[in-house]
This record gives C-alpha cells, structure tokens and sequence, in this order.
C-alpha cells in the first residue's frame, strides 16, 4: 500500500504549508498545517470545491507574478480553474520538451491545441522556445484554421510534429480521405504526434499510428495540476516524480489503492507556484507500475483508463472509455464517430462510417463480447452523430461526446 515514490517520507509538509497557505481557499481550508505530522492526513481537496470557489482564491501568489488563467473545458458544466507562473508553464513545457517526441530547433511544430482557456496549447509553446523548435500556431475552435487549411500547411511548410487532441487526428485523417490526400505521402517530414486532453487507450493508440504511419507520444494531465505524466520513446507514460506527488484511492476514498490496481488519481502539486493543489481528487482512474524502462527512466508508469464519472454500471459489472475505446479501435473497420447510449440491461452502440462498409451486426456484436463489454448490446448503424462533410467548411471543431448515461 501506499509507497509510491521513494521520498514518501521526504515530502516536507512545512514547504508545501508555506505555498498553499498563500491561497485564500487553502487558508480557510486548512487553518494550519502544522498539526498534521503526514500528508496522509491532510484533507482531500475536491473538485467541486474548486469548483465553489472564486477565482482568486486559488491564487497562491502576488498578482505580479501572474502568467497565465486557465480554465478546463467544463464538461460537467462548471469549468475548473488555474492560475500559472512564468516558471510554471516553463515546467510544463520541459515535461514535453523532454518526452518521448525529443523536440529540437530542426523541429517546426504545428500546433492544433486551441489557444484559448485550456492550457496544452501554451505548454507546447514553452517546449518550442526551449528547444529551439518552430511552431505554427494552427488551433483549433476557430474559424482561422479549417481542417483543409490545416493539411495544406502541413504540407506546405514541411510539418514535423503535430500536437493536439487525438480526435483532431480522426478529423484530419477524414479530411484527407474527402480530399484524396495519402497521410502517409503527402507529410514527408512528419516524425511525430504529439496528443493530450482526451483519453488515449492503448489501441487507438495503435490505431491513429496505422492510419498515420507515425508515433504518436502521449501526455496525462489537467489544466488544474498542468503535466502530470509524458510518454518516453518506448511507449511509456513516465510520471514527473519530481513535480508531482501521486496517491490512488478508491472512488469513495477511504482506502489507498495497491501499485497496479485501478483507482482515483490524488495529485498534490510539489513545484506549482501560481495555485499548488495538496491531495486534490482529480476524478481520473489510473493505475501505476514500477518501470526499468529502456529510456533509462525508473520514474512509474502511469496508465489512464479515462473519468470515473464516465463509468457505467452494468450487471455487477464496471467498463467505462478505456474498455470502450478497446473494443471500438479493435474493430476491423473503426467508425469516424461513435456513441454509447445506457440502455436499462446493457447499452447501445452508435457508429457512424463515412464510407459505406459491409457490418454484420452479429459478428460486431460477437466482437464486443469478446472485449468484455458486458450486458445486452444493440447496435444503431444508420444514425448520423456527425456531418463529415462540414469538415470542409469552416466550421469550428468540438469534443465529442462519448458516453451519455441514463437519466
Ligand atoms: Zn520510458
């Protein structure tokens, strides 16, 4: 139980006391901490508690020093916020700089992350100026940059890296099909992907590198703690032991989770200086393994199966994205759009192909069962989640909604 990282011990609460007590929340929160002997013992903080409360009172340094506001894309309703230093989006951005994708100054970055509240788009920026690399600041959420203008660009000024959620590279590779561009052709100079902000299970993983020809690098975080884990060259998504401390609790959080076992990501922020977070629940589920990497890492692994709130609940049994998004990306032919909808005994299964494709609903089905999707499943083949052909108008592009629970 419990030891997740060596220097446990070593957190020096009295560090962490100094820069938390500088926030209006946290000095209401926790009075002082000098009564508490472990972290163990100082109180969760929780979502909605950051949620409540005013913007400000996250802020754990002189208004000076402010850099950045960020807010989460709010898909519960309610947008989470943060607040960033110079130095704090310097070290989100060395986490990238560092990650498996190995940025340098022959590199030209095009950037698909919006530049807007949500924070990945500035990280990336910062792992640029560190390392010398080009960007081109194509976001996405915006009119300026359609998905057509996006592939000519990459084209045209001999992209290198590419970095945005991975649905955007679902929606290009669609364009291209519409345009008759060959991915794996028209990029030459393309060596990498980069991806954050949507859950990335293994084999959509696999599968966006089969369509694109190319790695594709991960990174786990949120706009409230900024990177929390970078994937190495080897496939590997590395926590940064030295920025972040990492506990995994049961959804209910009375007990700590064993190494390896699945639970509720706790973060406390250990180098944040603009709005430092001590144990806050960040409702992802992860897992962590010890790891002798062959990048010469021995910091854990981190596997992200996607937010507990997006579990169903089916028979006695739990799935959620990660075991979703298994079954999808395994199948032969993969949807460009899919949806779950809970049924009362199972779910249905939406999927959206832009191409008309030969599907035996049986053999789908059978598909499914195999990956361990429990209860009854009907499938919905003729439905339309998403016009593809308003991918070459200048609409603006949106995340899509995956799992719609019962009311
Ligand atoms: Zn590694």
């Amino acid at each position: 139980m419990g030891a997740y990282l060596k220097n446990e011990q070593e957190i020096n609460l009295s560090i962490l006391q100094e820069k938390v007590l500088n926030s209006p929340f946290y000095k209401s929160k926790l009075k002082s901490m000098n009564f508490y002997s472990s972290i163990k013992d100082v109180p969760f903080t929780l979502k909605d508690e950051i949620r409540k409360t005013s913007k400000y009172d996250l802020l754990a340094v002189d208004k000076r020093l402010i850099s950045h506001f960020h807010e989460s894309s709010g898909t519960t309703g309610i947008p989470t916020t943060s607040w960033y230093t110079k130095r704090d989006l310097e070290t989100g951005g060395k986490e990238i700089a560092v990650s498996g994708i190995k940025l340098n100054d022959n590199d030209l970055v095009l950037i698909r992350f919006p530049f807007s509240m949500f924070v990945p788009a500035f990280f990336v920026l910062h792992a640029a100026y560190q390392t010398g690399a080009g960007v081109i600041p194509a976001s996405s959420r915006n009119t300026v940059t359609p998905y057509p203008k996006v592939l000519e660009l990459m084209t045209e000024l001999e992209v290198t890296v590419f970095a945005g959620i991975p649905r955007e590279l679902e929606l290009l590779a669609e364009t291209a099909r519409q345009l008759s561009i060959n991915l794996k052709e028209s990029f030459p100079h393309l060596r990498g992907i980069l991806v954050a902000g949507e859950l990335l299970s293994p084999r959509r993983k696999a599968y966006l590198e089969g369509v694109w020809g190319r790695p594709i690098y991960n990174l786990y975080g949120s706009t409230e703690t900024g990177n929390i884990a970078k994937m190495c060259e080897y496939g590997v998504l590395h926590l940064s032991e030295e920025n972040y401390y990492l506990e995994i609790y049961e959804e209910s959080l009375k007990a700590e989770k064993a190494v390896g076992e699945v639970g509720v990501a706790v973060i406390t922020t250990l180098t944040n200086q603009a709005a430092p977070l001590i144990r806050y629940v960040t409702e992802d589920l992860v897992s962590i393994h010890p790891s002798k990497c062959q990048c010469g890492s021995s910091h854990l692994e981190v596997r992200h199966y996607g937010r507990a709130k997006d579990c169903l609940t089916i028979g006695d049994k739990t799935i959620g994205l990660y075991e979703l998004q298994e079954a999808i990306y395994s199948l032969d032919q993969v949807p460009i759009a899919w949806k779950v909808r809970e049924t009362e005994d199972g779910m249905n299964i939406v999927m959206q192909y832009s191409e008309p494709v030969l599907l035996l609903k049986g053999v789908i089905q059978e598909h499914y069962k195999k990956n361990n999707i429990p209860g009854t499943i009907t499938l919905s083949l003729d439905e339309t989640l998403f016009d593809t052909s308003t991918l070459l108008n200048n609409e603006i592009s949106r995340k899509p909604v995956y799992i719609e629970k019962r009311k």
